[in-house]
């Protein structure tokens, strides 16, 4: 912790007694805890931050005496910049009635935001019931991950396991990115660009920003530029697809795609395209979009109509079957679900499967074709990037 109240009932904040008083004079001085009351002390750590430590642990703030340096460090570099960044901002302010204490709260233009910066671990019950706890009071909750907890796999590849993808949110423009902060190199990382590749592997860029280089505006809401990386997609694609046979992950989609005398390296490219919103859906655009596909024209007759809402009628059906999962913790709406379905099936009126005869109806315009060869599927991949890219159908 890096606040206790002293024998005044005052709040006191590490930094400054540090600055007031010197390390030394600090040794032996009783503070208290502002959520447990109980006795805190100074630690003095050469390479541990200083900081206020119980005296005796009381079970409802273990939370703090298990924090990390490297926790400390940063809640404390981003207390300095906030303070320099907005008029009011406390530090590891206990709410009593919510029973939480949020890292950071801050007020800006009229907004009181709760800075939750985590590096070990949570669950999403645990994260669904601290953001749903700020949301009652009228709180904007700010969930920052810890630097050290991100997984870079290559240039623009990155894991995100369960716990990190929690972080995943959009900004005002509906891009998708998350918020990260090192206090080693005391910058701002912006997870930018993020497309599923599966559940928790994404293609991705890094924007590092020195903290003194970003201001609150932009922190709030990131602006970044669209990029996309075509070559390294496909390889991403591809990389998912030898996982699912070496290791028979997603038993139920192969065993489906077999019994329709289908082979996962022989479907048509436009089987796992990066669409703007596939993050709403934790299973990757490979399973999904193909079940998409089985469900609504695969096997019928060419010349069928069918809207946005019978196709989403079967998507849903795959949800509650459990064949796609959705991401809890984003919830998305049915809207949002539509607009995605909508995406998909403007995108295969582009390649000429579907034709859009009024408004979200659609006619099966053209039998798919599936590739014979591995060397047939990689032609057909590179046709469809080259007319997409050149075309700017998608938004890269
Ligand atoms: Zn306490």
């Amino acid at each position: 912790m890096l606040t206790a109240k002293n024998h005044f009932g005052e709040t006191v904040y590490i930094g400054d007694l540090i600055k007031k008083e010197g390390v030394q004079q600090l040794k032996g001085n009783h503070y208290f805890c502002p959520q447990c009351e109980g006795k805190v002390i100074v630690k003095l750590g050469v390479q541990r931050i200083s900081h206020f430590a119980h005296v005796h642990l009381s079970p409802q703030c273990v939370e703090y005496d298990r924090e990390s340096a490297y926790h400390m460090q940063a809640k404390m570099q981003l207390y300095e910049w906030l303070e320099s960044e907005c008029s009011k901002v406390d530090l590891e302010v206990f709410l009593p009635d919510i029973i939480q204490r949020p890292d950071l709260m801050f007020t800006y233009l009229g907004n009181t935001y709760c800075v939750e910066y985590q590096c070990s671990p949570i669950s999403e019950e645990i994260f669904q019931k601290r953001t749903n706890g700020y949301l009652s009071k009228g709180l904007i909750p700010l969930w920052i991950l810890g630097a050290n907890k991100l997984h870079r796999k290559q240039t623009n590849v990155i894991t995100l396991p369960k716990f990190q993808s929690l972080f995943i949110k959009r900004n005002h423009t509906g891009a998708w990115y998350l918020s990260s902060y090192c206090p080693s190199i005391k910058s701002f990382i912006t997870i930018t660009n993020l497309h599923p590749l599966s559940p928790h592997t994404m293609q991705c860029d890094y924007e590092i920003i020195p903290q003194s280089q970003l201001h609150l505006p932009q922190w709030l809401n990131p602006i970044f530029q669209n990029t996309f990386y075509v070559a390294n997609w496909c390889k991403g694609i591809q990389h998912v697809k030898d996982t699912m046979i070496r290791y028979h992950t997603d038993k139920l989609f192969l065993q489906e795609l077999y019994r329709n005398q289908l082979h996962l390296y022989l479907l048509p490219p436009y089987v796992g395209v990066p669409l703007r919103d596939n993050l709403l859906l934790e299973t990757s655009p490979i399973i999904w979009q193909m079940y998409v596909l089985l469900d609504n024209i695969f096997s019928k007759k060419v010349g069928i109509i069918l809207t946005k809402e019978d196709v989403y009628k079967r998507l849903e059906k795959r949800i509650n079957r459990n064949h796609i999962k959705i991401r809890n913790h984003i919830k998305p709406s049915v809207n949002q679900l539509l607009a995605l379905i909508r995406e998909y099936l403007y995108l295969l009126t582009k390649c000429q499967v579907l034709k859009e005869i009024k408004p979200n109806v659609y006619r099966y315009e053209n039998q798919m074709s599936f590739p014979f060869t591995i060397s047939e599927a990689s032609n057909f991949e590179k046709k469809f990037y080259n007319n997409l890219t050149s075309e700017k159908i998608v938004w890269y």
